[in-house]
């Protein structure tokens, strides 16, 4: 019998490792955007149609490829990222196996435009089958546009296997979610059929977290930080109250890459028992960083499974780091608000009468070197002293706060406020920015603009959402040229902007005539507000109708908070901070920024070493 063993040609082989790279769009998609950020991008485009089955796109900015390397790229096992098999224990790139675009290339039809920093023109090619059908030099900015069309044109199985396209879609924006969670400065958009669906500016981490779960996010995250020769571990976990009923906000991301491993799940989970029901799950984003030679990511294709050298400790590490990260966020809001009257500024104490000096007793014969026991009885500020003190305040009548409403949100701060009953009602304006008030623990400063912020945008919020926001009506109609898109954007959302107060007469091809002005606005304000509110709507991502509105309460509360500089009378601030300790979440802006610091006694006490 003769022999029957045959190499297979390159293209058959392709197609079968095509399998495991590829098993649906998301994988391109994953494929593409590393391959980006391995070129070093700084900015990253994806463009899809028709949930990638059709095209998918993606455009960067990086270092681009000579002539010679956008075709071999296309050859399997080239690569430009390993040279030998001692660089796979020391990675520093997101590719390695020079598999990615041979896979594809068997089985889409793909166009690529690349050209490198110092050249001038740069090298246009299509794929058909790994068959080169067109090569030759194009005009193109430097970096790389590969568009991968028709996917599994070929493998007709394959493509009847494809979920629906909201199915595929969302397996695509997990991909680009994951991506663009470890490169926060790197700046991503997304494009669906021509509709941007994200972009994300370059940023910080707790930004672009924020860009892409909703800006509800900001005030929910709690930073994890730790430093140990293991691991480096940076992040966010969510406080235990925002917990959701769904797993999908769990990001553990190695060396820069997402991983899945439920034994470091877990870590994090145990870290929230006690704190938070059965059934309900954290949300956290958490960056490990290990030695490349600790970590085996070979494991799996795809990479998401990761081996560990030493998980039992990573596992100790994480669930200490995040217990204490979550302890620290419980114990700050303790902050003492009962108020101490005998700590109080006596307000009005120069119209009182003070009934009888306090006296302070020193005891001569005080000796620190005595006996333990007589030292505490000689202790020099005795009991009786401090009651003295008490003794003068005990009358002065302290305004009760009205508590409206009180969801239990930040639980702890609210009871811890609102249990004492005794208002904070002495105030006075420092530097025309910040409210002084004294509490029983210590002492509070509270931002002017921060706090309004905040008071204004709960106040939007609640207006909006049940639309009954107060309108004046305009004796003469205001005209506002606008651009086109502003204009298609009013449009869009008339109903959601009518509900903050505006009304519009007219809306016409770039103009619009404004006949109701919100009622905290005047009418020299109305165009910048308008403006900052399309601006902020436009840059948001689109989502649901209710972070629409959320937006437009954040975005008026912003134009319209009291600003930094402006004299505050008596009223106005115990008005302010009355209003900013009835607000469901007075302790941050509506942007997640502090409204108020406080200071403990003890830490004042500290300084003098009392
Ligand atoms: P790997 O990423 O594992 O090296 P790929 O098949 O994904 O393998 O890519 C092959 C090679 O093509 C890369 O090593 C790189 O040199 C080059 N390449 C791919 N995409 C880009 C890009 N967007 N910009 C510059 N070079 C690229
Ligand atoms: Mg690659």
């Amino acid at each position: 019998m003769s022999d029957i063993i045959q190499l297979l040609p390159d293209h058959v082989a392709n197609q079968i490792a095509a399998g495991e790279v590829v098993q649906r769009p998301a994988s391109v998609v994953k494929e593409l955007l590393e391959n980006s950020i391995d070129a070093g991008a700084t900015n990253i485009k994806l463009l899809l149609k028709d949930a990638g089955k059709a095209l998918i796109q993606v455009i960067d900015n990086g270092k681009g490829m000579s002539e010679t390397d956008a075709r071999l790229s296309f050859e399997r096992h080239a690569t430009s990222k390993i040279r030998t098999a001692e660089d796979l224990f020391n990675l520093q790139t997101k590719g390695f196996r020079g598999e990615a675009l041979a896979s594809i290339a068997a089985i889409a039809h793909i166009e690529l435009k690349t050209k490198l920093d110092l050249q001038e023109l740069g090298t246009h090619i299509k794929i058909e089958g790994s068959e080169i059908t067109l090569q030759e030099v194009v005009s193109t900015p430097t970096g790389t546009s590969l568009s991968v069309k028709n996917l599994f044109y070929n493998i007709p199985a394959r493509r009847n296997f494809l979920k629906s396209n909201q199915v595929e879609t969302r397996h695509i924006i997990d991909e680009f979610q994951r991506v663009a969670l470890v490169h926060p400065t790197i700046s991503f958009s997304l494009y669906h059929n021509d509709n941007e669906v994200y972009r994300l500016n370059a940023s910080n981490l707790r930004q672009r977290i924020v860009a892409i779960l909703g800006k509800k996010t900001n005030e929910r995250l709690v930073p994890v930080n730790e430093d140990t020769d293991v691991v480096q571990l940076t992040g966010f976990v969510t406080k235990p109250e925002f917990v959701k009923k769904k797993r999908g906000e769990q990001f553990f991301f190695v060396n820069d890459r997402f991983i899945k491993n439920s034994y470091l799940n877990h870590a994090v989970n145990s870290a929230f028992e006690d704190l938070i029901l059965p059934g309900n799950y954290p949300s956290y984003f958490l960056y490990l960083t290990v030695p490349p030679n600790t970590i085996d990511i070979n494991i799996h294709p795809t990479k998401t499974e990761v081996k560990f050298d030493n998980e039992k400790v990573l596992y100790a590490i994480i669930r200490a780091t995040v217990k204490h990260s979550l302890g620290q966020y419980n114990v700050s809001p303790v902050l003492d608000f009962n108020r101490d009257a005998g700590l109080d500024t006596p307000y009005n104490f120069k119209d009182k009468k003070v009934s009888k000096a306090p006296q302070i007793t020193i005891d001569r014969d005080f000796n620190p070197f005595k006996s333990d026991e007589q030292k505490s009885i000689s202790f020099p500020y005795k009991r009786e002293q401090k009651q003295d003190w008490e003794s003068l305040y005990v009358d002065i009548k302290t305004p009760e706060i009205d508590i409206k409403n009180i969801e239990v949100q930040s639980e702890l701060i609210e009871t811890e406020l609102f249990d004492a009953k005794e208002s904070i009602s002495k105030t006075h304006q420092i530097h025309r920015k910040y409210i002084v008030s004294s509490i029983k623990s210590g002492i509070v400063f509270i931002n002017q603009n921060l706090a309004h912020q905040r008071i204004l945008y709960e106040e939007y919020l609640t207006h909006i959402t049940v639309n009954d926001a107060m309108s004046q009506q305009l004796l003469f109609p205001l005209d506002i040229n606008l651009s086109k898109d502003d204009i298609l954007l009013i449009k869009e959302l008339r109903s959601d902007i009518e509900s903050t107060g505006f009304l519009f007469d007219k809306i016409e091809d770039e103009k619009i005539v404004v006949s109701g002005i919100p009622v905290a606005i005047n009418e020299s304000q109305v165009i910048s507000v308008l403006e900052q509110l399309l601006e902020d709507i436009k840059n948001e991502i689109p989502e649901t109708s209710f972070s629409q509105i959320d937006i437009m309460a954040k975005s008026m509360a912003k134009s319209l908070a009291i600003k930094n500089g402006k004299t505050l009378n008596v009223e106005e601030q115990e008005s302010l901070v009355e209003d900013l300790f009835s607000c469901k979440e007075p302790n941050h802006s509506p942007f997640g920024r502090p409204t108020f610091i406080s200071m403990e006694l003890n830490e004042i006490d500290k300084k003098f070493d009392l």
